[in-house]
């Protein structure tokens, strides 16, 4: 079913919010007993708000969501630098079940999708779920009672089911260069951006040049005195060519939905046929790499500055990166694009391996999350006392990216090999949601008390996936947070997305270990079988 929102008769703006449904709840009193539910989950992005969403439609109340901030958004919420906005279109990049006719751009701002996203939660009543300023701390699963014992910044909970939605991209990841501690100028990550630090006639260097810094560079380049741009990899830029979305446009899609549902299914299958060069290295990435060629040529008129821009490695390899702007900001007088190493920060200063010396006020790093080494697994203790991290000591990885052995009822939103180099990750987490509601569903029907999948389906799952990987763009030499330590590219699918679709259309039961509830069965439900490979 179409929802109309923003701009529509039922829209409600974000300041519409009822303030008291988004302020921090009070802190639970220390002597509190463990609280159960049936559903936790974690994070209030598109992933966990997706998942709140669809428990509710499919008839499920029993569910909390912790959110370690006072707001929702996730992503949506802490990426507010200058120019932050999404790169997948819009009409894509956002629920199938909640299109939005009024999106103003093809490639709307920050601010429109954390509306977008409030709105939601507002309008499928999901606020009152929602627990704020509560960080998940542990997740211990007790093999006895069956079930999760969760310890937030709040309180106590245990879940029969814990579904994580934390974010592939949550945890910033600040550069360790030598002397970096000792600076004393303002400092900042892109996704935790100082709003009060007024940049306008400051000397600032950007680290760090992936989707973010394409994003910020062209927006503080005119108010600040002088840009140092250090860059040691160049990326591979495209032309992205936003533009706002006419009025008579939004009014037909608000009229007749369907109307923006094939406009969606267009961009859909536009941005799959990548997954033709960047999988199956097929020549259509050569077109891809002219383009980029001439798009540099056109917009950077300086051959010197140009070589310095020139990627060194195959497209696609790191994220494709889209600008109408970037080029043209790099080659304005106050820039200076840098691209030896950096030694060392200094006080007020930045030195460079040639030696020489740049004064700074600010120093802005653009460099990424930590993604396959983020905190959160270490806190998520499966059976025998097991944490995630342990388990994937030799590389995160779970079958369909979704559930892990050993942690029962776990499920994972964006979880190993789910990430995309060319396609919304919107579309990855709508199959996940399907996957895990269609578990639900089936645990109740035969009343299952837990589902853990078989230590051999997750490890021929991986397999194939590894070996899928090699043939692909992103194992072809270049170095990228797609890769861990070891090499092994552990957040990438390695296909087109409609595959991953039908492969968890439905909960593969058989693929797991079921434990039934020790309670009889609501009359008139079947009984399970008992505990047994099928
Ligand atoms: C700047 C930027 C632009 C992007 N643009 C695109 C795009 O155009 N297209 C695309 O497909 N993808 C894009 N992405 C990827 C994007 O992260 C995903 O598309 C999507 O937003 C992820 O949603 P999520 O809910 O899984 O995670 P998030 O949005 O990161 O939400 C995770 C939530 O979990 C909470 N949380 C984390 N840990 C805990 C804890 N221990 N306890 C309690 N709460 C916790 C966080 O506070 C957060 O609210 C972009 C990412 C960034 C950073």
């Amino acid at each position: 079913m179409t929802q109309a929102f923003a701009g529509s008769d039922d829209s409600v703006a974000s300041n519409d919010l009822p303030q008291q449904a988004i302020l921090p709840r009070e802190s639970s009193n220390e002597e509190e007993e463990a609280r159960h539910v049936r559903i936790v989950i974690l994070g209030t992005g598109f992933s966990g708000l997706g998942i709140a969403v669809r428990l509710k439609q499919s008839g499920y109340e029993d569910f909390v969501v912790l959110e370690r901030a006072a707001d929702i958004g996730g992503t949506w919420r802490d990426n507010s630098y200058p120019g932050c906005a999404c790169d997948i279109p819009s009409h894509l990049y956002s629920f199938s079940f909640a299109l939005n006719p009024q999106w103003s751009r093809m490639y709307s701002s920050q601010a429109e999708i954390w509306d977008y996203l409030r709105h939601i939660a507002v309008r499928y009543d999901i606020l009152p779920h929602i627990r704020w300023n509560s960080e998940l701390r542990e997740a211990v699963w007790n093999e006895e009672e069956q079930c999760w014992h969760i310890t937030t910044a709040q309180e106590l909970l245990t879940a029969d089911m814990l579904i994580l939605g934390n974010g592939p991209l949550s945890e910033p990841s600040l550069p360790s260069i030598t002397g970096i501690e000792r600076f004393e100028g303002e400092l900042f990550h892109s996704a935790q951006w100082k709003h009060d630090v007024d940049l306008t006639g400051k000397r600032v260097a950007v680290v760090g040049t992936g989707a973010s810094a394409v994003q910020f560079v062209p927006q503080i380049q005119p108010r600040v005195g002088h840009l140092a741009l250090f860059l040691r990899t160049p990326p591979w830029v495209l032309p992205r060519g936003d533009h706002p979305i006419p009025k008579w446009q939004r009014s037909l899609f608000h009229v007749l939905p369907f109307t923006q549902y094939i406009e969606r299914s267009r961009i859909y299958w536009r941005q799959e046929l990548t997954a033709l060069g960047l999988v199956y290295r097929k020549p259509i990435l050569k077109e891809a790499v002219k383009l980029a060629q001439r798009y540099l040529e056109r917009q950077v008129p300086d051959p010197l500055l140009r070589a310095k821009l020139t990627p060194t490695y195959a497209l696609g390899c790191k994220r494709i990166l889209l600008s109408d702007d970037f080029y043209p900001a790099l080659s304005q007088p106050n820039v200076e694009v840098v691209s030896e190493r950096i030694r060392e920060v200094r006080a007020k200063s930045i030195i460079i391996e040639d030696g020489s010396e740049r004064e700074i006020d600010v120093i802005i790093c653009g460099t990424g999350f930590h993604v396959t080494d983020a905190p959160l697994p270490q806190h998520i203790h499966g059976r025998n006392g097991v944490s995630l991290a342990e388990r994937w000591q030799g590389g995160q990885n779970a079958y369909l990216g979704t559930t892990v052995t050993g942690f029962p009822n776990l499920f994972l939103l964006i979880g190993p090999n789910t990430g995309l180099g060319h396609n919304s990750m919107v579309y990855m987490i709508e199959s996940q949601l399907a996957y895990i509601l269609d578990c639900l569903r089936k645990m109740d029907r035969q009343n299952l008390q837990a589902v853990d999948v078989w230590p051999e389906v997750q490890e021929a799952f991986n397999a194939e996936v590894q070996r899928r990987m090699q043939g692909t763009v992103w194992m072809s030499g270049c170095s990228s947070w797609y890769l861990d330590a070891n090499g092994r590219n552990t957040t990438i699918w390695p296909g087109f997305t409609f595959e991953f679709r039908r492969r968890t259309q439905r909960f593969d039961q058989q693929h797991y270990n079921v434990q039934c509830r020790k309670t009889l069965p609501p009359l008139g439900e079947p009984a399970a079988v008992g505990r047994e490979k099928q």
